[in-house]
């Protein structure tokens, strides 16, 4: 695959994949689409030898893995979630004219860039069936149905230098004016449009709003490629890709999981037992499966802060990531980024080997550090591990800012790897 329709693909990925459930559904057919079998974790499994297999949980997080049944995997790491508003489960309120969403922000949203955007809602909604069954099922709105409009600058002369935003009271967005406004009906005609008509009651719902902007490319030579969730969308595409491009018996597994924004502590999340659980089962004998662990190495992929042109004293001199100069090797003292000597060196021998760029990101000592899946992972299996990313500017806003060289260099360091 070259570089452009690897870009095209991104691009395509990012629009149809508003919320985890979407991209867990979007990977699972892209896996399907190059062979690999859906497991249920259910049922009993029978791996057979060269096969490719995905199995998801929560519709939320998704792994996949060749079985040549050795050792030694490449394993990459990337979550499935980004911060954004989520409504709450009584969201309506009336006043003023107009009904708004009551909203509550996921994981650090940077709140000033969601003003006066054109807005979608899309998640997963639960419902009883005519049968008595509780089923569920992904919606996605598409087109805008919501905005959050800034308080105008005659009635705040100080926007420019003091605006703070309230969780709580600034950022419910407003859908219409006609007061007779129902959620449940609102509801029940997303559902008739994905042809379910047979609904006795709506349950429960995880809904998301989100920017219909689409991703696109920006700059002069198309340089850069502007997206919501490239953080950490961006990774969940190149793990997807490297997999999808590898036979049966190269050993490679992909784990692209929920709530790393809020913590990772979930059933789905990485601080969970979704991968641990996997593994075990692929390698029941206890003694097969320490050798796979000690013998394969994890790459955590999430994006890195490429140095703000305009805030450049907010990087370490010597370790401030440029756009399109390749991916990001992160390292913290203090493990907040899991890379060591051993896992570092390995990665930079597969780019050399390659021709392929990289950087190194250490965060300013006075200022704190993001963390990742990689240090969380490293703790619960023993996996030797290394954090890397992608240059990324205005990380958490609602457009994220990455390069049109980096994702397809880092696809070429997993496929190439060894
Ligand atoms: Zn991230």
């Amino acid at each position: 695959m070259n570089k452009e329709d690897f870009n095209e693909g991104l691009l395509g990925f990012l629009d149809a994949s508003p919320t985890p459930f979407h991209a867990t559904y979007n990977m699972s057919m892209m896996l399907e689409n190059a062979g690999f079998i859906c497991l249920d974790e259910t049922n009993t499994w029978k791996l057979e030898e060269g096969k490719k297999y995905y199995v998801t949980r929560n519709d939320s997080s998704v792994i996949a893995f060749t079985y040549p049944k050795t050792s030694n995997y490449t394993m990459i790491g990337c979550h499935t979630d980004s911060p954004n508003l989520k409504l709450k489960p009584n969201p309506v309120i009336k006043e003023h004219g107009v009904v708004k969403f009551g909203v509550e922000p996921y994981g650090g949203v940077l709140l000033n860039p969601w003003f006066d955007r054109d807005l979608s809602l899309a998640g997963k909604v639960s419902y009883l069936n005519a049968k008595d069954e509780i089923k569920e099922t992904l919606i996605d709105v598409r087109k805008p149905i919501a905005i959050i409009p800034s308080l105008a600058i005659h009635l705040d002369s100080k926007a420019n230098e003091e605006r703070s935003v309230n969780k709580q009271t600034d950022i419910s967005p407003i859908l219409t004016s006609n007061e007779d406004f129902e959620f449940e009906a609102f509801l029940r005609w997303q559902l008739e449009q994905n042809e379910i008509r047979d609904v006795k009651e709506i349950y429960a719902s995880e809904l998301s709003l989100y920017t219909t902007q689409k991703a696109s490319f920006v700059g002069l030579r198309d340089d850069f490629i502007a997206s919501a969730r490239l953080d950490n969308l961006l990774s969940c595409y190149v793990g997807l890709l490297a997999i999808c491009s590898v036979d049966g018996d190269t050993p490679m597994l992909l784990v692209a999981s929920d709530h790393e924004e809020v913590g990772s502590a979930s059933s789905s999340g990485a601080a969970g037992s979704f991968l641990e659980n996997t593994l075990k089962r692929m390698y029941p004998d206890y003694d097969d499966y320490m050798k796979m662990i000690r013998t394969s190495m994890m790459i955590s992929a999430d994006n890195a802060h490429a140095v703000h042109p305009n805030y450049a004293d907010k990087h370490d001199k010597n370790h401030s990531p440029y756009i399109n100069k390749g991916s990001v090797i992160k390292v913290n003292a203090n493990q907040r980024y899991a890379s060591n000597t051993t896992s570092i060196s390995r990665f930079m021998n597969v780019a050399k080997s390659l021709g392929e760029p990289y950087q190194q990101f250490v965060t300013r000592s006075d200022m704190g550090c993001g963390s990742t899946i990689g240090p969380i992972t490293a703790t619960r299996l023993g996996l030797e591990t290394l954090d890397v990313g992608l240059p990324t500017y205005a990380m958490h806003s609602i457009r994220e800012l990455a390069g049109t060289e980096d994702a397809y260099s880092l696809y070429k360091i997993f496929i190439g790897w060894k």
